[in-house]
């Protein structure tokens, strides 16, 4: 027994530092685009093509801190502006990364996610330990926009559910949940400068490789975002939970991704140096059977979940908020 505590409190401790200097998640890259791929086919919607713009009259009950450099934009227009349920959920879905995490003190552990904003976004877990409000954050916002709708106040409605469908979304990234396999981590932590840019280069690669497919379009990931199934019974589900989920689903993946980066873009990606793939190479559509193709057959995996419980996130609402 004791000896065990002993090998506990080791991989604690080993993974709290590496935390330590974990970087600070943004995930999946643009969640925008994505978001209005994902909601082409949401006709419900159509019945919100009209929304007017409105003022944020929510600091009552709207009191978790905001980032000292978030600001309130509206990028439809100022209040009065017509806009619609779409456009709001779309140009919103990338809110909570701009700057509205930032900066702020929110936990003493916060910095074993490398900061506030890691904090907010993520649900890493070792064992039964878990650091980060993630799933809290997601349900923070869903909640809100119940509020709005009990208001009347359709846009800020789907402004909040568009800030907690990002968080619903970043948790299906796998590195959101574990920032890399344990293995790793024990096995390069005598040179742990080497082993947080070994991360974040895996972190932002995958991000980056991510973002550029859905950029060009290519016909696997749009598919992908296009047929993500939701849930067929949303009972018991709300956006806490999908969020814990999401994380569940793809800490074990994060020990098949990490090996498949390092044969797709080279041993670069853990040369304890900043690196980022040569975009216009890797924007060819993979051949079948090459690295290339298993690695997009695992990012496609989360890509799939981000469909999914973005689609299940809505039918909720839609049951939920009566909408
Ligand atoms: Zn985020």
């Amino acid at each position: 027994m004791r000896s065990r505590s002993k090998v506990a409190c080791f991989v604690i401790l080993v993974v709290a530092m590496f935390l330590t200097a974990a970087p600070s998640a943004s995930a999946w890259n643009s969640h925008g685009a994505c978001t209005a791929i994902i909601i082409e086919d949401q006709r419900w919607l159509d019945a919100y093509r009209t929304v007017s713009v409105t003022e944020w009259t929510y600091a009552d009950v709207d009191t978790e801190a905001t980032g000292p450099n978030f600001t309130l934009r509206y990028l439809e227009g100022g209040p009065g502006t017509v806009t619609s349920a779409t456009a709001i959920l779309a140009n919103y879905a990338d809110e909570p990364d701009w700057y509205m995490d930032t900066d702020l003190s929110l936990s003493a552990f916060q910095a074993l996610t490398g900061g506030s904003q890691g904090w907010r976004h993520c649900y890493a877990g070792l064992g039964w330990l878990r650091f980060g409000t993630g799933p809290a954050r997601a349900q923070y916002f869903y909640d809100l926009a119940v509020t709005a709708k009990d208001k009347g106040d359709l846009y800020w409605t789907f402004r909040y559910l568009a800030r907690s469908m990002h968080y619903v979304q970043d948790l299906t990234q796998q590195y959101h949940g574990v920032p890399a396999p344990t293995g790793i981590i024990l096995k390069n932590i005598g040179s742990f400068g080497t082993l947080v840019e070994m991360c974040a280069n895996h972190h932002y690669n995958m991000e980056e490789y991510q973002g550029l497919m859905v950029a060009r379009r290519s016909p696997a990931y749009m598919r992908t975002l296009r047929d993500g199934k939701p849930f067929e019974a949303t009972k018991g589900i709300t956006a806490a939970w999908l969020g814990r989920r999401g994380t569940w689903l793809g800490r074990p993946e994060v020990r098949q991704l990490w090996p498949l980066e390092n044969t797709f873009f080279g041993e670069k990606i853990n040369s304890g140096e900043a690196w980022t793939f040569d975009k216009t190479t890797a924007l060819r559509t993979a051949k079948p059977g090459t690295p290339q193709a298993d690695y997009d057959t695992l990012i496609l995996t989360s890509l799939e979940r981000m469909s999914g419980y973005t689609r299940t996130l809505l039918q909720i609402a839609r049951e939920g908020l009566s909408l």
